[in-house]
């Protein structure tokens, strides 16, 4: 994969580009570095800019020069200088980094550094962790190692201890329409209402403004809703094979229903129509509005919240979401 991005095209995350900045600027790349936060934030687009950066022979301070050989063979993906690391199913394992291990002994083809990106490096086994911990303890000077990873805790202390962390933060929903405006994507309509489920994450926007899936979903998930609220006596089993169909990505149909919910509530307390995330569906929101109570909205929000948790302790799925459904569609005062 090549990298056609330079610092200036990363939107946010001030305080990791200035500091990887100076370090460049000062030539003072140290053997190993985290990049913790969000899946979709842009560690590992940070991580090759950064990589590519410092491999480049012609470099200008910060920037790459695009024109040297090493640039040319990153961006064609063949830069013998990088190396990645990448689960290739569940996690990364003792033989992954093995294998790292007998590159990292070569010298560097075409630059004064080599770089070694471990993309989810919270996927390595803690024999994989345990092994790199070595390399970490003594590299060869010219290695920089860059860990990318949701959940740095589940790191090891000593590999932690032993790196520099950089906390990538969430994004601001301003930031997160630039950068899907930055993909310069065409068909923009409800755009709104996808940064505010995207919350703060760019790599989560435009997953969901590929996926066809989730404005399918939305609409049933809000479908069912109104079901709920509009029907004296509804078959909670036909409503059921909807989330039996979407057993895998339940979290994602409850996030829709979380925040039509919370729409309505929103639009019952406040009339702001304005600070709604569902935004293009506002004529239904405002139509529906004077139908609930507020406690009950409360309530159903609450139900909701209640489902999740016992999905995720494993409960039988189907029980928790008729009982779900059944408190949804419940009259309360
Ligand atoms: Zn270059």
């Amino acid at each position: 994969m090549g990298c056609n991005v330079n610092f200036s095209d990363i939107i946010g995350q001030n305080e990791v580009v200035s500091s990887l900045k100076a370090v460049l600027r000062d030539d003072s790349a140290r053997h190993a570095y985290i990049f913790s936060g969000p899946e979709g934030i842009g560690k590992r687009m940070v991580a090759r800019i950064f990589a590519s950066t410092l491999l480049c022979s012609g470099r200008n301070s910060v920037e790459r020069c695009e024109n040297c050989q090493p640039c040319h063979l990153f961006s064609s993906g063949n830069n013998p200088d990088f190396y990645v690391v990448e689960a290739e199913g569940a996690s990364i394992s003792v033989d992954d980094i093995r294998r790292m291990q007998q590159d990292i002994c070569i010298r560097p083809m075409y630059s004064g550094k080599k770089v070694y990106l471990i993309a989810e490096a919270d996927k390595m086994t803690v024999q994989a962790q345990n092994c790199i911990l070595k390399t970490l303890e003594e590299p060869p000077g010219y290695a920089v190692i860059i860990l990318t990873t949701s959940n740095s805790n589940s790191l090891l202390e000593t590999i932690r201890s032993r790196s520099i962390i950089y906390n990538f933060r969430k994004n601001t929903d301003e930031e997160v329409k630039s950068c899907i405006l930055k993909k310069e994507l065409k068909e923009l309509e409800g755009i709104d209402f996808i940064v505010s489920y995207a919350d703060g994450v760019p790599g989560k926007a435009l997953t969901l403004i590929e996926s066809e899936d989730f404005r399918l979903n939305r609409d049933k998930a809000i479908e069912v809703i109104l079901k709920l609220k509009n029907s004296e006596l509804i078959c909670i089993f036909d409503i059921y094979d909807f989330f039996e169909e979407n057993k895998d990505n339940v979290d994602s149909i409850l996030d829709i229903m979380l925040l039509f919910y919370r729409d309505l509530l929103i639009a019952k307390k406040s009339g702001n129509e304005n600070i709604l995330i569902n935004s293009d569906k506002k004529d239904i929101i405002l139509k529906n509005v004077d139908g609930f109570k507020i406690g009950k909205l409360i309530g159903n929000i609450a139900a909701i919240e209640e489902a999740r948790r016992n999905i995720k302790q494993n409960a039988n799925y189907q029980l928790v979401i008729e009982v779900m459904l059944m408190k949804l569609q419940e009259e309360k005062i």
